[in-house]
């Protein structure tokens, strides 16, 4: 159980089958707490064959990954991905196709959903800010220590397709 009580009114949540492990109700209002993955977005920034990571300095500290956050509740999923860049990297970028989507289950208390945009700069001065303590470009051959397995994943795949 990853959460004791309901939002809406306090009352004990509780299961009703072993089925709706994700959907406990709770015992006094009746509400049904769904727990479902989050969304989070990175952008694909390659310049000269070589893509734009960051260096985390909060959580997998030192550990690098493709600039990427949350989608907050009630914003678009391709405004999040440019304000979590600009945040994180000081540049203004516009948004191409989805390059990619995968599940992160790193995180045992928050799954998550990740999509991959590719992306072009518009503006702005790259400068590591926010959750990033450094920003660099990199080859394929010379990546540092990722962060995340689905990072590599998209990685390896942009080398396949030889965009990186
Ligand atoms: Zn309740």
């Amino acid at each position: 159980m990853r959460y004791q009580f309901c939002p809406k009114c306090g009352g004990k949540l509780e299961f009703f089958s072993k089925q709706n492990i994700n959907q406990p109700k709770c015992i006094d209002c009746g509400f049904t707490f769904y727990q479902n993955p989050i969304v989070g977005v990175a952008a694909i920034l390659i310049k000269n064959k070589k893509i734009l990571l960051g260096k985390r300095n909060i959580s997998y500290k030192n550990k690098w990954c493709v600039p990427c956050g949350y989608v907050e509740y009630d914003e678009d999923v391709r405004e999040a991905t440019k304000r979590e860049f600009l945040e994180e990297t000081g540049l203004q970028i516009k948004l191409n196709r989805v390059y990619d989507v995968h599940s992160n289950f790193h995180n045992p208390i928050q799954h998550t959903v990740g999509i991959w945009f590719l992306a072009e700069i518009t503006g702005g001065q790259l400068k590591a800010n926010d959750d990033l303590s450094e920003v660099d470009y990199f080859s394929y051959d010379r990546l540092p220590e990722l962060a995340f397995t689905t990072d590599r994943f998209v990685l390896d795949r942009l080398a396949t397709e030889k965009l990186i």
